[in-house]
């Protein structure tokens, strides 16, 4: 099978352990203002390759990669679940660690199709990397164009199946960073099983280059850069959430 791919990359040092090898994916359903990488959103644009083909490209660089993988981005990845499940039969067969790394929009506990897909791709998936953009679904459906329920259940899939999982999480300055809301994405996260990590990442403009070149209006161009000296408290935030909801958790 082939997939439509936006770009290779052979040594990723940020999505997910170790030196990994990334596999940015064509297409993504999200408009997040922030998005920086707004040239992987056309589904039908990228390249088409088959999943021999990258995992011999893994393979060229295998010895790079001990403690790394392979990690699918994008993009969303997982509009393509069907390569991405062929690509990872294959990692699998080869010991390759996987990972994904997803905005969870693509999941839909009310389709019996979708399911089947998840349930066949979590097995092949040590690691899933969720990006939860916003707790709150209003904010959610200004920030992204789309509502953050599915995204929600999926993480919630996640803990149920026992896949391990890193949440991440932006922090825009006027957007993302009020408190009250952080301490509810912690308590949301704080009930989940398989959280592993947490990163909480600040926003910055550098993707604005690419929507000039694009002919899109940057959504943010009022925006500055979050301050990095804050963004401790930010995370405070969140893990105060979490805590509290481990505590209500071990007391029940
Ligand atoms: S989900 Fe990711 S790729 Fe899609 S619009 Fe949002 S930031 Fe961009």
């Amino acid at each position: 099978m082939q997939g439509r791919i936006h770009s290779l990359e052979s040594f990723g040092t940020v999505d997910g352990p170790g030196v990994r090898y990334v596999v940015f994916m064509q297409g993504c359903p999200m408009r997040c203002k922030y998005c920086h990488n707004p040239d992987t959103w056309e589904v039908n644009a990228g390249t088409l390759m088959d999943a021999d083909y990258i995992i011999e490209q893994y393979e060229r660089n295998k010895g790079f990669y001990t403690d790394g993988g392979i990690t699918v981005t994008g993009g969303e990845p997982l509009l393509q679940i069907d390569f991405i499940t062929e690509l990872f039969e294959k990692a699998k067969a080869k010991g390759i660690h996987t990972c994904i790394d997803s905005s969870g929009i693509t999941f839909n506990p009310d389709s019996p199709e979708v399911m089947a897909k998840f349930d066949k791709l979590m097995p092949l998936t040590n690691l899933v990397m969720l990006d939860i953009k916003h707790i709150d679904d209003e904010h959610h459906l200004e920030l992204t164009k789309q509502h953050n329920k599915n995204i929600l259940a999926f993480a919630q899939y996640l803990s149920d199946k026992g896949v391990d999982t890193w949440i991440r999480h932006v922090v825009v300055p006027g957007i993302t960073d009020d408190e009250e809301y952080l301490y509810k994405l912690g308590y949301f996260i704080g009930g989940l099983k398989t959280l592993r990590a947490l990163d909480v990442l600040p926003y910055h403009d550098m993707g604005k280059v690419k929507y000039e070149k694009l002919g899109i209006d940057y959504p943010l161009k009022d925006t500055p850069p979050m301050d990095k000296t804050i963004l401790l408290d930010k995370k405070k935030a969140i893990i105060d959430g979490i805590k509290a909801r481990r505590a209500e958790l071990e007391k029940a």
